[in-house]
């Protein structure tokens, strides 16, 4: 595969056993908040620190001790799926509520946060999110102008905002413009996380949806 096949110049081989890890939340956890719902919109995140880059100690474990610990000692804040470079978790399932953008769009979405700490590669992180993305448009049937930035969710709400995700707002590696064309690639292609939809193939519906993205 060579460079220009990809958005994001996506070192294939790193990433070509990438599988969604199941990690679900126990029921102890106040973040598996029990809620049911059907998902419209998919919300774009990355964790950090703040503005510098992150430790590599803040990798992907740390953040999915993070999220199990917080909620085991009470907190609600939660979000459906943590991605690196070489690797993807689930903490709750998509038909379940969680709180990760501080409006009434934790009622309604799916959030997927993306790892930013030293030693991840940007760009395979980035194509898996946009990969994740394009899975989770055609298993919930989610056009591609409801795939939006956590701080486009603030924006709507009127609430403050928070620049979020913060690396791609400010157009990283060409930003949201090349993030959307990488989901319509995934799409394309069919590169898509065939362990989180219920058939192998592609059904008509989701040939629809993805001739609808173009
Ligand atoms: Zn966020």
């Amino acid at each position: 595969m060579t460079k220009k096949n990809h958005a994001y110049w996506v070192n294939k081989d790193n990433i070509k056993d990438t599988v969604v890890e199941k990690r679900l939340l126990p029921l102890e956890c106040a973040n598996n908040l029990g809620i049911e719902q059907v998902p419209d919109y998919i919300i774009i995140h990355e964790v950090s620190l703040g503005n510098g880059r992150s430790p590599a100690t803040y990798n992907l474990e740390y953040y999915a001790n993070k999220i199990l610990l917080d909620g085991l000692n009470g907190s609600k804040i939660g979000y459906h799926y943590l991605v690196g470079d070489k690797n993807v978790i689930q903490f709750i399932p998509d038909n379940q509520c969680a709180y990760h953008t501080g409006t009434d769009f934790n009622y309604h979405s799916i959030g997927i946060e993306r790892l930013i700490c030293e030693g991840v590669r940007y760009p395979d992180a980035l194509h898996n999110q946009a990969k994740l993305a394009a899975t989770l448009m055609i298993k919930w049937n989610i056009p591609i102008s409801n795939v939006i930035s956590h701080k486009e969710t603030k924006r709507l709400s009127n609430k403050e905002i928070k620049t979020c995700p913060n690396r791609l707002i400010n157009g990283q590696y060409g930003g949201f413009r090349l993030f959307y064309r990488e989901i319509r690639k995934c799409l394309k292609d069919g590169d898509l996380f065939y362990e989180l939809l219920p058939v192998n193939n592609l059904t008509e519906d989701h040939e629809k949806l993805i001739n609808r993205t173009f």
